[in-house]
């Protein structure tokens, strides 16, 4: 099997490459480039280093089985000790395939028109400390002026993520759609915004306008671990993408009792 492996740069992260490497290449071959002859990409690291994978080599669709040398590790499944018994229970088809849908974010500034993907949420905030005024659209239909700090979209796969830490619901990543959750919305006679999240189905495109006044120019959009401002932003489109992550899970794995894990 040719198989790239990605990590990150902690001590104990370039040591399991290392051992890896030694331990499986009369078995596998082992390549520094990922072009459509990889059959698995093993990812060593936390949800981050998974992250800065997909963003590195945009969203790949071949098979990524994640070694997780952080904390819990939402997307990493699997030990360095259960490395090769889950490599060749892949090899014999013995692995459950989680297929995720990232985020398609299209932006518009005076730059032109620039895709991105995301696989947890993108958020859209000012760069300073002062509220935010963003015309949000559904399917081209004006649904709210939202005023606060922000909006976060998330997809299932993000829902753990910042969206749980803004009081967005928790969504069984089988279920393809995506949530906004506005980050402290002002709420007066002036101003109406919705104050929990919404959900959205996956067919459906959000809009967002920003309206930008002389002394707050700058918006910053963060993707994953990302982040990127603009001083010309014109609209931001966001719908849940058609591209899957295909991430290599244990043969018994069940998202709520990593859920449980984290959370309880
Ligand atoms: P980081 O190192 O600061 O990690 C943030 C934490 O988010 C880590 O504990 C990571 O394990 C966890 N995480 C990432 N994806 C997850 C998921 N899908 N489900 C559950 N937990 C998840 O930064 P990073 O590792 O580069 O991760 C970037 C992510 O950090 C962003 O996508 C965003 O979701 C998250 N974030 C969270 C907050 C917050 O909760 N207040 C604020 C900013 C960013």
């Amino acid at each position: 099997m040719k198989i790239f492996v990605y990590s990150n740069s902690n001590e104990e992260s370039l040591k399991i490459k290392e051992e890896l490497q030694e331990r499986l290449t009369n078995q596998h071959e082992f390549s520094d480039k990922l072009d459509y002859s990889i059959q698995l990409v093993i990812c060593i690291g936390g949800d981050g280093t998974f992250l800065r994978f997909l963003n590195a080599y945009d969203f790949p669709y071949v098979p990524i089985l994640g070694i997780n040398t952080g904390h819990l590790g939402f997307y990493q499944d699997f030990t360095y000790e259960s490395l090769c018994k889950a490599i060749e229970n892949f090899e014999h088809d013995n692995y459950s395939l989680q297929k995720l849908n990232p985020i398609r974010i299209q932006i518009k500034s005076s730059r032109g028109t620039e895709v991105k993907h995301s696989l947890n949420e993108v958020t859209i905030k000012a760069f300073g400390n002062y509220p935010l005024h963003l015309n949000v659209a559904l399917d081209g239909q004006n649904v709210e002026r939202f005023n606060g700090d922000g909006l976060l979209i998330s997809s299932s796969a993000g829902s753990t993520a910042y969206n749980y830490s803004l009081g967005g619901s928790i969504v069984d990543p089988r279920l393809k759609l995506i949530q906004v959750s506005p980050i402290a919305p002002l709420n007066s006679t002036a101003y109406r915004s919705f104050t929990s999240s919404i959900v959205l189905p996956w067919d459906m495109t959000l809009s967002i306008k920003p309206e930008l006044h002389k002394h707050q120019e700058k918006i910053n959009i963060f993707y994953d671990g990302f982040t990127e401002t603009y001083d010309d932003l014109e609209e931001i489109s966001i719908r849940l993408s058609n591209s899957e992550v295909h991430l290599v899970r244990k043969g018994d794995y069940d998202f709520w009792t990593k859920a449980k894990e984290k959370f309880l």
